[in-house]
This record gives structure tokens, C-alpha cells and sequence, in this order.
């Protein structure tokens, strides 16, 4: 199949493809060209309210399965994601930049959440509880928590879908999506797949429109019991004060401002290898993207003279063209973040050592960049930058470093290299952040857990934390004469 026997310019509601109400529909572009992709419908809060209904109403059924039935629907998912790799990662690329084999490797990221899952969906245990009185019996059960509301970005159209997708489906619950506006297609590609593996009418629902008018039915409507988002911070801290209004349940993977430390004990080569992926993955437009360098004095000319010597043989194109590192941006907004960063840090006497520019080829193409000298009150260094400038700060001692790295509201992913067992147990304690990559700049995987401490979200994807999220506690008290 091509990609485009992927591309469906409909929602899907309750086991059929549909249009908005009022007919309305807006247009998504290949970031990479500028070109309109196709368009998707504008729905709002009434079409939204129809799927919720829809995921209400197969809950009770899709709930009654047994773990292994729903295993079995999610293993055909799985098998038909990566049947389609290539077109699914084709679609994926096209829609959102990133080079092929990264929109290739995402499905099959994304696809490994439904297998994990379906996997340990059948290990959701509950409890025998010793009891305290003799005449009584304690059972603790896990189910389902319900219907799921998830509200999914841009950056992994695939994977930050699928990660919802499997605990859900896993426990039992059903599920309506909203993409991002940016890249719908994906998800609409998940449904397509949902479809053609028999996982029945309503158990997952995908709506595209107004995030306001979407988001907002999901966050109040009561007979949605959770609602799990990844996007920003700020937009998460209005989730959360939505659902407040009916107590729901919320998962929250927010921004994150990750640090990159690299001793003088380091191997310098293997955090070279580190940094480009953790810098430069997917443009810079991941959460756990590295956004700044903390090098020790002893290494510090090393790792950044070969860092910009990397980073310089870098190669800017289109998604689809082979052998591109680095593709478009996802919008003007993001490129101009981007330029923003790199003003502000050069302003205040940075130096620029690899890239620095838009690329020639325009649109929202932009160089691989390095930039030395960077000081900790920098933008760069206090923002999430999300986008391909690498902003390197020098330290002097192990204490130091750890309070540049703490010093920030955010706390999701943390990097450092070293080869002395005492400081790798100390600073991974220190660091504060949800996830920590001790001489690797590549954390990311199903079967561990995802997610940030302070303000970088609440609750965990990925692994069996993953699927807790996704479960309520009920406690049997049995009482025997
Ligand atoms: P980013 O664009 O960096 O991924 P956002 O937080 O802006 O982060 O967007 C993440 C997701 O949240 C997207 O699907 C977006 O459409 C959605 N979103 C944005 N604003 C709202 C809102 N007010 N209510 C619900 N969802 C929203």
C-alpha cells in the first residue's frame, strides 16, 4: 500500500468516518514543502460529545473481554503497524519533517507500545490483603478506569498516540483522540488500522478540529473518567484546572528543560554520540531533547570543537530525500523560537560555532547549530528552545553542575557522562528529573517509565506504571460468618 491509502480525510466516530456537522474543514501541510496535504474536518464540541458517547456506550463490552481477547485485537494492530511500516512512516514524515528513516523508526516506536501493552494487560493483578479482623476478607481489584480522553502534540503524530492507545485499550477502557492540527493524519492512520484489525465500533474514537472546543468537552464532560495529554505546560495547567470541575484522573507529559552534563572523567567521544541524538533527534522537537550543555573545564574545548564538527557535517532536506539528518521545522512559529534563542544568547556574547542560520532552502529549514560561551541565565538555556541549537555552558566542580542543572521549574529528562561509579550514583540522585541517561543520550522505550517530576507532568507511560495510570484501585471488603 502507499501512503496515501493511508491518508483519511475523515474523523471516526464511533466505527464510521465522518464529516463535521456544519461540513467545515481545514487544511494540513507538509511542513517540508509548504504543500497542502489534504484537509480533515473541523470539528468542535457536538461531534465531540458524539464520540464520547460512542466510547461510553462500548465500554461495557470491550471492559467484559478477557485481557487475552484484547490482546489478541491489539496484536493484530501491532502486526498491521509494522506490515505498513513504510507507508504509515512515509505519511508520518510527510505531515510533520522528520527524515523517513526517523518517521519509519517512530512506527515502529509506536507500534512496540501496542505490544508491550496488550502483553501486560494480562498482568494487571490485584491483591490478597491480610486481614485485620477475622471475620473479614481483603481483595483489592484493578479495572479499567473508563472512558479516556488523550490530547496528543505534533512531535511523535504516531507514538504519543500509542502510548496512550495501548494502556488504554489494554485495561480495558475506550478512547477518544484529538491530534494535533498540525499532524492529524497519523492518528486518522491509527484508526484505519483499528478498523481493518476488528477492534470494535467505539472502543477508539479520533476527532480533528477547534482544541479549545475538543479539549473542552473532553475536560468536562463527567462521563469521561481520565484525561491523558502531552503538549506544554501551559496548555497542561489549563487541562488540569479544566478537569477539576469533575475530578478526573489526569496524565500529564509536559515540557521539559533537559540537562546534558559531561565530567572531565567523561569518554568524550561517547558523549559526542550522545548529544547528537539527544540534541538532534527529530530536529530538537522532542521533550526530552537535550536543551543544555553543562562541560567541565577539562573537556570542555574537546567536546565542543568536536560537537561543532559533527553538527557541521549535518545535512539539512526534505523528509523523503535519503540521507537527511535534519528536515523542516514544524512551523514558522517554532523557527522563529529558534532565532529568538540564538539572538538572545549571541547578544550576550555567545559564539556561534557550527550553523547559526536559516538554511538556503528556506521555508522553515533551519542549520544545525552550536553556539559557545553560553551563560546559565540565557534564554537558551532557561526555555524550552525545541528546535536544532546546541548551547554549550562551562563548569568548574560536580556541585556546581548539579544546581545549574536543578535550577529550573522543569524536571523530565536529565543526561550526563562519567566513568566514576561514586559520581554516577550521586548525581543520577541528585539530578531532578523524572528520567535520568547515565552515558547514553537515547532513554526512550516501552518497557520503562516515561514522565517528569515538578512541573513536567504527573504520571508515567511506558512499562507497568504506564498501565496503572490507566486503572483504578477497588478494595473488596468481605465480610464471613
Ligand atoms: P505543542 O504545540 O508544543 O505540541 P500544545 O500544548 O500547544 O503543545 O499542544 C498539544 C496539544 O494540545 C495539541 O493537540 C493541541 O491542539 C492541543 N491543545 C492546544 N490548546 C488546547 C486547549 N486549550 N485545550 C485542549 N487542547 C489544546
Amino acid at each position: 500500500m502507499r501512503y496515501t491509502d493511508f491518508l483519511k480525510q475523515q474523523c471516526y466516530i464511533d466505527g464510521k468516518w465522518c464529516d463535521a456537522d456544519s461540513g467545515g474543514i481545514f487544511d494540513v501541510l507538509d511542513p517540508g514543502t509548504g504543500q497542502v496535504l489534504g484537509t480533515v474536518p473541523k470539528m468542535g464540541q457536538v461531534e465531540t460529545a458524539r464520540a464520547i458517547d460512542a466510547a461510553e456506550a462500548a465500554l461495557p463490552a470491550w471492559r467484559a473481554k478477557t485481557a487475552g481477547e484484547r490482546a489478541k485485537l491489539m496484536r493484530k494492530l501491532y502486526d498491521l503497524m509494522m506490515e505498513h511500516q513504510e507507508p504509515l512512516g512515509e505519511l508520518l514524515s510527510r505531515e510533520q519533517g522528520k527524515p523517513f528513516a526517523e518517521g519509519k523508526g517512530e512506527i515502529a516506536y509506536g507500534a512496540g507500545f501496542i505490544e508491550w501493552f496488550a502483553e501486560e494487560g494480562k498482568r494487571a493483578y490485584g491483591d490478597v490483603i491480610p486481614s485485620h479482623a477475622a471475620d473479614r476478607r481483603i481483595v483489592v481489584l484493578k479495572q479499567g478506569i473508563g472512558v479516556v480522553g488523550a490530547i496528543t502534540p505534533w512531535n511523535f503524530p504516531n507514538a504519543m498516540i500509542t502510548r496512550k492507545l495501548g494502556p488504554a485499550l489494554a485495561a480495558g477502557c475506550t478512547i477518544v483522540i484529538k491530534p494535533a492540527s498540525a499532524t492529524p493524519f497519523s492518528a486518522l492512520a491509527i484508526a484505519v488500522l483499528c478498523e481493518m484489525a476488528g477492534i470494535p465500533a467505539g472502543v477508539v474514537n479520533v476527532v480533528t478540529g477547534s482544541a479549545g472546543q475538543i479539549g473542552g468537552e473532553l475536560t468536562a464532560n463527567p462521563k469521561v473518567a481520565k484525561i491523558t495529554f502531552t503538549g506544554s505546560t501551559e496548555i497542561g495547567r489549563d487541562l488540569l484546572r479544566e478537569c477539576a470541575e469533575t475530578v478526573k484522573k489526569c496524565s500529564m507529559e509536559l515540557g521539559g528543560n533537559a540537562p546534558f552534563l559531561v565530567f572531565d572523567d567523561a569518554d568524550v567521544d561517547a558523549a559526542i554520540d550522545g548529544a547528537m541524538i539527544s540534541k538532534f533527534r527529530n530536529g530538537g522537537q522532542t521533550c526530552v531533547c537535550t536543551n543544555r550543555f553543562y562541560v567541565q573545564d577539562g573537556v570542555y574545548d574537546e567536546f565542543v570543537g568536536k560537537l561543532a564538527d559533527r553538527v557541521s557535517r549535518m545535512k539539512v532536506g526534505y523528509a523523503m530525500d535519503p540521507g537527511v539528518d535534519i528536515g523542516a521545522m514544524i512551523d514558522e512559529k517554532a523557527i522563529e523560537k529558534v532565532e529568538e534563542h540564538l539572538e538572545d544568547a549571541l547578544a550576550g556574547g555567545a559564539t556561534v560555532l557550527a550553523g547559526g542560520k536559516r538554511s538556503e532552502l528556506g521555508g522553515t529549514y533551519f542549520c544545525p547549530t552550536v553556539v559557545s560561551g553560553v551563560k546559565p541565565d540565557m534564554k537558551l538555556a532557561r526555555e524550552e528552545t525545541f528546535g536544532p541549537l546546541a548551547g554549550v555552558i562551562r563548569f568548574t566542580d560536580e556541585a556546581e553542575a548539579i544546581r545549574l542543572a536543578n535550577d529550573t521549574e522543569f524536571g523530565l529528562a536529565s543526561y550526563f557522562y562519567s566513568r566514576d561509579l561514586s559520581r554516577v550514583w550521586r548525581v543520577a540522585e541528585a539530578l531532578e528529573a523524572g528520567m535520568v541517561g547515565i552515558n547514553t543520550g537515547l532513554i526512550s522505550t516501552e518497557v520503562a517509565p516515561f514522565g517528569g517530576v515538578k512541573q513536567s507532568g504527573l504520571g508515567r507511560e511506558g512499562s507497568k506504571y504506564g498501565l496503572e495510570d490507566f486503572l483504578e484501585v477497588k478494595y473488596l471488603c468481605m465480610g464471613i460468618q
